[in-house]
């Protein structure tokens, strides 16, 4: 399988290893054609992408691209923050990533988990016959397309990690408004159960390792035996037999920039 290119990435911005240089450095030597850096959003407790950095994280990825080898992508992995689909990023960051990544996370500051206290605690840290129970499916599921619907997000991350989804569901949202479902190397055994149901829509796939470790960008071992074993077309993997479209950030720009937000780019 070749894979060409790597859409999740985490550097020291947040809580992985290494700078944009290093993970550049490592893509280049394994010949992919692109990465995306994705660092977390402001909930993720500790370790998360702020303003500085995030300014910071641009100026480097724009001297990576002055190198023309691998192009580097900047996206933030927003954290999803309840059923009315909020995410954490302001608007004034989001509006100048490249890509927008979101999904499930469970290590969240105090003052986001009060704001869904059952999603966060029950996802996160409860038994897994609770996180199954139909009530806590419908408020996941409505949390995802609802997060869709009002953002032009374009990666929902790790689906099923601890946050079970109707998938039919998301998938047909998914699929109608342009945003992929992702393959993801550390947690790819959360969508064994739910692979025939994604397959059966006409969603996209997107490739991302989630490498923390310098060493781990470009890696996707078990991605690979899942895609052997459950027969996916390369022509729906983006990263391996298709480019990805984008979502049009174009009123997300145009929002930000009306309230002040927008930075520059
Ligand atoms: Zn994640
Ligand atoms: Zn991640």
């Amino acid at each position: 399988m070749d894979i060409f290119a790597d859409y999740h990435i985490h550097t020291h911005a947040s809580d992985g290893q290494g700078t944009v240089g290093d993970k550049f450095a490592c893509a280049s030597a394994r010949g992919l054609k692109t990465i995306a850096v994705t660092d977390h959003g402001p909930a993720s407790i500790i370790f998360h992408q702020n303003e500085r950095k995030f300014a910071a994280e641009h100026a480097d990825i724009e001297k990576a691209n002055r190198m023309n080898s691998v192009r580097v992508l900047q996206s933030i992995e927003c954290n999803i923050l309840g059923d009315d689909g909020e995410l954490d990023v302001p608007l004034g960051i989001m509006s100048r990533c490249d890509i927008l990544h979101f999904g499930f996370h469970r290590l969240i500051s105090a003052s986001y988990v009060r704001r869904a206290p059952r999603y966060f605690l029950v996802n996160g840290w409860g038994l897994a016959a609770a996180r199954r129970e139909e009530d806590m499916v419908d408020y996941n599921t409505r949390a995802v397309i609802a997060a869709m619907k009002r953002y032009p997000v374009d990666v929902l991350c790790h689906p099923c990690h601890r946050a079970i989804l109707d998938m039919r569901k998301v998938c047909a949202a998914a699929e109608e408004l342009g945003v992929h479902i992702e393959l993801n190397e550390k947690h790819i055994d959360t969508m064994e159960e739910c692979i025939d149901t994604v397959l059966e829509s006409g969603v996209k796939f997107i490739l991302g390792s989630d490498a923390h470790a310098t060493r781990d960008v470009g890696r996707f071992d078990k991605v690979k035996s899942f895609i052997a074993a459950h027969r996916i077309p390369p022509d729906r993997i983006c990263g391996l037999g298709v480019e990805p479209v984008f979502r049009d950030k174009s009123a997300l720009r145009a929002e930000a920039a009306s309230r002040g937000e927008g930075g520059k780019k």
